[in-house]
């Protein structure tokens, strides 16, 4: 079976075609740690992560890189403005370094409460200014770059694909250009290197062949990018916002640096809104995974309420439909556990499956799927478990990690009795079981069989 993906360049879904046999190289911008990361940016984390597992699923040995921006990502587009890592700062009287530690934690955090897979490698941007360095001087051997007086900039105009990833009107953009575009000589130019301001000293910085300064943010996703996967890979990932700016740059330092396209397929996610507004840091309703744990949401709630959505849809964010998730969730959870182990997939819904998410990554068919085949009774309870769990490799729900309530109330000490008593029942070394069943009542706790598993309530 085949996989397509909608690919942002040649605006069509493609066959998935690898440089590699077996092998898919996969790069997704990453935070930039300076603030939390609110659920819209997870929204497009939780999309690369259902990528990645359906790469998995096809087969694919996937190279997952995620870049950290520590440095260099201005709070204006526009190339000026303050560092975001010198503003959060300001703001909290850290240093820029620590901020970066901080952000990045919590964003490993995220990705766990998320069930997001780790990537195979996370990159800093300040691990590798000489690589990015490098890169700059290729494209000034090139001539497609130049100074002004804060630093140099690439040459939108020397790059005459410069733009088509987003169809930019680039002559209508210069026309239009309303504000004053300082040195640049397009509007569309932007810093591959900012000096340092002369007075003043900055934390993150650095000497270079043009001054010390910093880099450009763009100029960190190529130039590790092309270090971790060549100068050519297979899927560059990222929200909807990086494709008139970020990537349309990423795109011009690569043909400048290496004569390639940087990747073969460019997959960006769409937005998660709040009251018709975009969720961004700066302005909307900011929530994190710590504000849902502290309306006692479980994160995951979140990442099915994201795959209920095609991830080239916009979504609107209200707590009326994230309680609509928990509630199929929990109805979700309760089905499977009432099933056996020990059954097969379906080959039925496991065909249907996987023609769904290789369509695209159809989530909210494959999730009706589901459903569908919950109420199906022509499947055996275990065989629909079995189908579930395949499915579930690539929803990442963790169906099979849940345990129920009651459970879950119990403390980890009677959780643990009662699952080594289960591991007795099923050795059939019935004394042992008795003991430990023992135990758990003189904690004050009943141990129930269930077909798969056990409860534990209060006695
Ligand atoms: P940032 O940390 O701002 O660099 O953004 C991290 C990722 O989140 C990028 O891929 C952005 O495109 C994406 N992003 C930003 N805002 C949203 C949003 N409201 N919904 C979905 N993705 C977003
Ligand atoms: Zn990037």
């Amino acid at each position: 079976m085949t996989l397509n993906l909608f690919d942002t360049y040649t605006r069509e879904v493609r066959e998935f075609v690898p440089i590699n046999q077996g092998e898919a190289s996969l790069y997704c911008c990453g935070p930039t740690v300076y603030n939390y990361a609110h659920i819209g940016n997870l929204r497009t984390y939780i999309f690369e992560d259902v990528l990645r597992r359906t790469l998995e699923l096809n087969d694919y040995q996937v190279k997952h890189v995620v870049n950290i921006t520590d440095v260099g990502h201005l709070v204006s587009d526009a190339d000026d403005g303050e560092d975001k890592m010198e503003a959060g700062s300001a703001r909290t009287g850290k240093t820029a370094w620590e901020i970066a530690q901080i952000y990045t934690d919590a964003f490993m955090a995220d990705l766990e409460r998320l069930n997001i897979k780790t990537p195979t490698i996370m990159c800093k941007a300040t691990d590798h200014i000489p690589e990015q360095i490098e890169a700059i001087r290729q494209i000034e051997a090139k001539g497609m770059c130049y100074r002004t007086s804060d630093g140099i900039y690439f040459d939108t105009s020397k790059d005459p694909e410069y733009g088509y990833l987003a169809r930019l009107d680039k002559e209508g953009l210069q026309q239009g250009a309303r504000v004053d575009q300082g040195e640049k000589r397009n509007v569309t130019d932007f810093a591959l290197w900012k000096f340092s301001p002369e007075n003043e000293q900055r934390q993150m910085e650095w000497d270079s062949p043009w001054g010390k300064g910093f880099p450009g943010w763009h100029i960190e996703c190529s130039a590790m990018a092309a270090k971790y996967l060549g100068p050519l890979f297979d899927i560059h990932c990222g929200g909807k916002d990086h494709i008139p700016i970020h990537h349309s740059n990423e795109i011009a330092q690569a043909h400048a640096c290496y004569g390639t396209n940087l990747s073969n397929y460019w997959l960006h996610g769409y937005f998660l809104q709040t009251d018709n507004e975009k969720m961004s840091k700066s302005s909307g309703e900011f929530l994190t995974t710590t504000t849902l744990i502290e309306k006692n949401y479980e994160p995951v709630s979140y990442r099915y309420f994201c795959l209920l959505a095609h991830y080239r849809s916009d979504i609107l964010f209200s707590w009326e439909s994230l309680n609509s998730a928990v509630k199929a969730l929990s109805r979700m959870r309760e089905a499977y556990f009432s099933w056996n182990k020990g059954g097969v997939a379906s080959e039925a819904y496991t065909s249907k499956f996987k023609a769904y998410i290789n369509d695209d990554l159809n989530t909210s068919r494959t999730i009706a799927l589901i459903w569908e085949l919950i109420k199906d009774d022509n499947v055996a309870d275990e065989d629909k478990r079995a189908t579930v769990d395949l499915i579930d490799t690539v929803l990442g729900l963790e169906l099979s990690e849940w345990v129920p309530a009651t459970a879950q109330q119990a403390p980890a000490e009677a959780v643990e009795l009662a699952t080594r008593r289960q591991q007795a029942r099923s050795d059939k070394n019935w004394a042992v079981a008795d003991q430990l069943r023992d135990e758990l009542n003189e904690m004050g706790f009943e141990v129930v069989d269930k077909q798969d598993g056990f409860e534990l309530n209060k006695l």
